[in-house]
């Protein structure tokens, strides 16, 4: 039991752009646990699917894309000098592409995929195995790691979350009007909720973190004290 409490997984679920990942990488930091961003999973199949020309506006090119899927290697590298673990497609960093607003445009069309998510979330079981992790999505608590330790789902104002996705990608250098942010985050949104496979929802043992009124030192220390109670049993 004790060497359980000592190897927690910890889920955290959530809207688009609320902030999971942030608040993901101070946990694991703060508690010497691995950090894995399925979204930057989902996100590096885009930008292949992207390249070899596999989306043509709303339409997928299946067929072709289940082809290529045994040839489609995701991994994270830990970078010592950035500190993060960054998203490599097939041995290319691909860590500052997978961001980019036209991928964040195709990513919910290519996570409605069966196949897609039945890759990843097999990957995902796997790298979260051995516990010491902190992992963030959308069916993290419900589909990829039901029996986790603790499940958090994120949520934070519509208005919050655009100003602050704005935020990060003029800092990243990239130009994108507040008026598109939030038409993306609402578009994904409304598919990653209403998708057949694994819809963005609340686990029911989840516990809801609203945090558009907290910084990121009030969350990480409410997470901590949450992690600490579990550690103690
Ligand atoms: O977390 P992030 O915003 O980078 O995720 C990008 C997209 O990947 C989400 O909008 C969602 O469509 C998809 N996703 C998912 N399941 C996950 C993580 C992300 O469907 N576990």
């Amino acid at each position: 039991m004790e060497k359980r409490r000592d190897r927690l997984s910890i889920a955290i679920d959530g809207y688009s752009s609320c902030g999971k990942s942030t608040i993901a990488k101070d946990l694991a930091k703060k508690l010497n646990y691995a950090y894995i961003d399925t979204g930057a999973m989902y996100r590096a199949i885009t930008l292949y699917a992207m390249e070899h020309n596999l989306i043509n506006g709303n339409e997928i090119d299946l067929k072709t894309l289940e082809e290529h899927l045994p040839k489609i290697d995701i991994s994270f590298v830990f970078n010592r000098k950035t500190k993060i673990n960054e998203t490599y497609l097939n041995d290319r960093n691909v860590e500052g592409e997978i961001r980019r607003l036209d991928v964040s445009n195709k990513v919910s069309l290519i996570s409605t995929i069966d196949f897609i998510r039945n890759k990843l979330v097999e990957l995902q079981r796997k790298m979260a195995k051995e516990g010491r992790v902190v992992m963030d999505g959308r069916d993290i608590g419900t589909v990829v790691l039901p029996n986790a330790d603790l499940k958090i789902f994120m949520t934070a104002s519509p208005e919050i979350r655009a100003e602050r996705r704005h935020k990060e990608l003029l800092e990243k250098g990239e130009a994108a009007s507040l008026e598109e942010i939030v038409k993306n985050i609402d578009e994904r949104d409304l598919l990653d909720t209403t998708r057949k496979i694994s819809p963005l929802k609340q686990a029911d043992d989840a516990i809801v973190l609203d945090n558009s009124k907290l910084t990121k030192e009030e969350q990480l220390y409410w997470l901590v004290k949450i992690v600490e109670n579990i550690q103690k049993g």
